[in-house]
C-alpha cells in the first residue's frame, strides 16, 4: 500500500513540475541505438525522411534519461526544453 502511494505521488510530483529537458543528439554523435555508428550513418537519413529527430529527454529531478525520437514540429513547438550539447 504504502508503495503504491508512494508510485502515486513521485507520479503527480513529476506530471506537476514537468521538468525535463531535451538535448540534441548531434549528427557527429554515437546513435543511440548501440550500433556503434555515428548518428549521421545510422538512424539520421531515416529520421530526416521521416522529419524526425532523435534527442535525449533528461529529468531534471532525478537525472534520468530517456531517448525519445520527436517530430521537428513537435520539437519546434517545445523549442525552450531543448538544451544546446555542450562537449
Ligand atoms: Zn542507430
Amino acid at each position: 500500500m504504502k508503495n503504491i502511494l508512494n508510485n502515486l505521488l513521485t507520479f503527480f510530483n513529476t506530471t506537476e513540475k514537468d521538468s525535463f529537458h531535451y538535448v540534441r543528439i548531434e549528427r557527429n554523435d554515437k546513435c543511440f541505438c548501440n550500433s556503434g555508428k555515428k548518428y549521421k550513418a545510422c538512424h539520421y537519413p531515416e529520421h530526416q525522411k521521416k522529419s524526425k529527430i532523435a534527442v535525449k529527454k533528461i529529468s531534471e529531478t532525478t537525472g534520468e534519461e530517456q531517448i525519445k525520437v520527436l517530430s521537428v514540429k513537435r520539437l519546434r513547438k517545445e523549442y525552450y526544453r531543448v538544451k544546446s550539447n555542450v562537449h
